[in-house]
């Protein structure tokens, strides 16, 4: 059953409506007083203490598409995306959501009604996970629903000595609300290649994984203990882009019509012909997280989540150098990401002003030294003994041509090649002793300095911007 990605998504907050649940809008990418998380990672990020029973609303049933960012942190997809057919930077997770209202049974039940009956996904293609102890779930598939037992697989533990440490364990970060989940794989089909998971092929793209159903039972602490939540929840999240795929007809989420428009757009501002490029997928990824953190409020900074955006736009920039872009580009591409995703998201719309500055701004920052630095680094890679990038030229191009560590592992990866991080991190170390030498004879050299992205959000870094665009913010 065809369906485009947009009204898959009014396909899904209807049917949960239908079944009660609260339709609740998609929060923010920054994540609202939660210095635990660099970028809201999923749909239950905005219930999280509805989950640990700290806030109680009107409601006990709910459901979104969120918009997610998994580039730093505990998720992060970064440097998948060019490289899967199924990882994004920036994604909408559906989810319907139970706070101590119903749990496996129905959280099961509806997602099969979902799946089966609303937009039709054939049974046979279909396979699920458990956890491995979660045999109550296991039964449910078997007995209730009807899944073959040879299609329900259970996954455990990573190893003995680390309990919860699985796939089908569900974590949003190092602490915070987390339980056993149950998964939903399709099956694209034998000529992709790839096995179902817990196989060793697992890893490939033929059985993607569509929908977690996370049994939300813990408040795990900073020790790593436990913590039985006060009522047992649910928790899902459906890849939009995954689903669109399917229903589309196609195997890869760039293949859908969201991707599909943005990467003609980049193709015919860049005169590419072969729609297929990796570069293309990577800098349509990269045009929604871009975009859509500025219209959150990110600004590219130095620093915590604004130096995430900062090296995710580099990443684009150099993707489009390398399809041979000689000016700034990017920024054009947010205008037809409005018209894809506006009605969706209407602060997209309207922050499209400040978006193309900010990235116009930040393209022609980084065009003053991107190709002087990729001729450092190919004429280091003429010399190299091996196949690792050393860390000083790791660290050169990083303090001298703004080349992000990531960046040059990006184009290392490119040609089969390995970065020193180890070499890098200690060159950056060095400099940051320098910096606080100099700094106790009152002068700051300390003003590139790369921060681990954990660091919270400051605030902008207006500094660099036309008065116009910083005037947008502080209104
Ligand atoms: P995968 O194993 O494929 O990396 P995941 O197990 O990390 O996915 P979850 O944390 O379970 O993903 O998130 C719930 C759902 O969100 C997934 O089942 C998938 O449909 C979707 N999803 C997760 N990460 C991405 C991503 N980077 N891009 C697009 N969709 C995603
Ligand atoms: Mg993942
Ligand atoms: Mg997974
Ligand atoms: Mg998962």
């Amino acid at each position: 059953m065809y369906m485009t990605t947009a009204e898959l998504r009014e396909a899904f907050l209807s049917f949960f409506k239908q079944q009660e649940h609260q339709i609740v809008a998609s929060s923010s990418l920054v994540p609202h007083d939660d210095p635990t998380l660099l970028f809201t990672n999923a749909g239950m990020n905005q219930f999280k203490d509805c989950f640990l029973g700290t806030e109680k609303r009107s409601y006990t049933r709910a459901v979104s598409s969120q918009r997610c960012v998994r580039a730093g942190g505990k998720h992060n997809d970064l440097e998948n995306v060019g490289y899967t057919a199924r990882h994004h930077t920036f994604f909408e997770m559906l989810g319907n959501f139970s706070f101590g209202d119903y749990f496996k049974h129905d959280a099961i039940r509806y997602a099969w009604q979902f799946l089966t009956e609303v937009v039709k996904l054939p049974k046979e293609r279909l396979l699920v996970t458990v956890y491995e102890s979660d045999d109550e779930a296991f039964d449910i598939w078997a007995k209730e629903i009807g899944v073959p037992v040879d299609r329900i697989i259970r996954i455990g533990d990573k190893s003995a000595d680390k309990p919860y440490e699985s796939d089908n364990f569900w974590q949003m970060g190092d602490t915070g609300p987390c339980g056993p989940c149950t998964e939903i794989f399709y099956d694209h089909g034998e000529h992709i290649w790839g096995g179902p998971p817990g196989s060793p092929e697992e890893d490939g793209d033929r059985f993607i994984e569509i929908w977690n159903l996370v049994f939300m039972q813990f408040n795990r602490q900073s020790d790593g203990t436990m913590e039985p939540l006060p009522k047992p929840s649910v928790d899902t999240g459906m890849g939009l882009e995954r689903i669109a795929a399917i229903l589309q007809g196609v195997h890869s989420n760039y293949e859908i019509d969201i991707f599909q428009f943005l990467i003609k757009a980049t193709a015919t501002i860049l005169k590419v012909s072969d729609l297929t490029d990796k570069s293309l997928r990577v800098i349509a990824d990269h045009i929604r997280s871009c975009s859509f953190l500025i219209a959150d409020g990110v600004m590219p900074s130095n620093e915590g989540r604004g130096y995430v955006l900062r090296r995710i736009i580099r990443r684009a920039v150099r993707h489009g150098n390398k399809l041979g872009a000689d000016k700034p580009f990017f920024h054009l591409l947010a205008k037809g990401l409005v018209t894809e995703m506006g009605a969706a998201y209407p602060e997209l719309a309207q922050q499209l002003p400040v978006i193309e500055k900010v990235l116009l701004v930040e393209e022609e920052q980084f065009l003053r030294t991107l190709d002087r630095g990729l001729a450092l680094l190919d004429e280091a890679l003429r010399g190299l003994d091996g196949d690792t990038v050393p860390g000083e030229t790791v660290f050169k191009l990083y303090d001298t041509y703004g080349f992000p560590a990531d960046l040059t592992a990006d184009i290392a990866r490119e040609r089969e090649l390995n970065i020193d991080q180890d070499g890098f991190d200690k060159a950056m170390e060095q400099q940051r002793q320098r910096a606080k030498q100099a700094n106790q004879f009152g002068v700051d050299y300390n003003q590139n300095i790369a921060i681990d992205g954990k660091s919270e959000f400051k605030g902008y870094d207006a500094t660099e911007y036309p008065a116009s665009v910083v005037a947008v913010f502080t209104k």
